[in-house]
């Protein structure tokens, strides 16, 4: 005669039991409410697992997530290029309005002025002075020049990427 914890274990284990066992086992099922209970729950649970692996995601759903990922990722791209050159941009032109105010600053006009006069003056009177007042005005006048061409740098290069970055993103729309 079996017993029940041995009826339990061939309710858990797959293995294969003879015809004879099949019966003993389904008498003491019905006998027995906590080895049903097991057999109802063990069945559920197979039949849960086996609905469960059929259910499998609509076709091109990888395909179409993929997609979607990749184009976050590309959008993600693109506004970090924007927002730095944005920043390159804003960096520049503090630069360049800080190098145009210190030129053009009350107190260099004044000196400009007055070196322009004496300049003009000089000019008037002697033609060879000329020389030593633009070596006196070298360093305003290199100071300006490299001021225009810091921006005019910036606004070619601005110009560039921001042609280059809108065509980028037109082609990726
Ligand atoms: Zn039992």
């Amino acid at each position: 005669m079996n017993t029940h914890e041995e009826f339990e274990r061939w309710i858990l284990e797959e293995e294969a039991l003879s015809p004879e066992e099949t019966q003993r086992l389904s008498r003491h099922i019905a006998e027995c409410e906590s080895c049903r209970t097991l057999q109802e729950n063990l069945n559920q649970n197979l039949a849960f697992i086996k609905n469960s692996s059929m259910i499998k995601p609509a076709a091109g759903f990888v395909a179409r997530w993929q997609q979607q990922l990749a184009l976050r990722t590309k959008e993600k791209q693109e506004s970090e290029r924007i927002r730095l050159i944005l920043g390159v941009l804003g960096l520049m032109s503090v630069l360049s309005i800080s190098s145009c105010l210190v030129i053009f600053s009350p107190g260099n006009l004044v000196n400009t002025g007055l070196r322009l006069s004496n300049l003009l003056k000089l000019v008037a009177i002697n033609i060879h002075q000329l020389k030593t007042m633009l070596s006196v005005l070298k360093i305003p006048l290199l100071i300006f020049s490299a001021g225009s061409v810091i921006l005019m740098i910036v606004y070619v290069l601005v110009g560039a990427l921001s042609a280059v970055t809108i065509k980028r993103i037109r082609k990726g729309a």
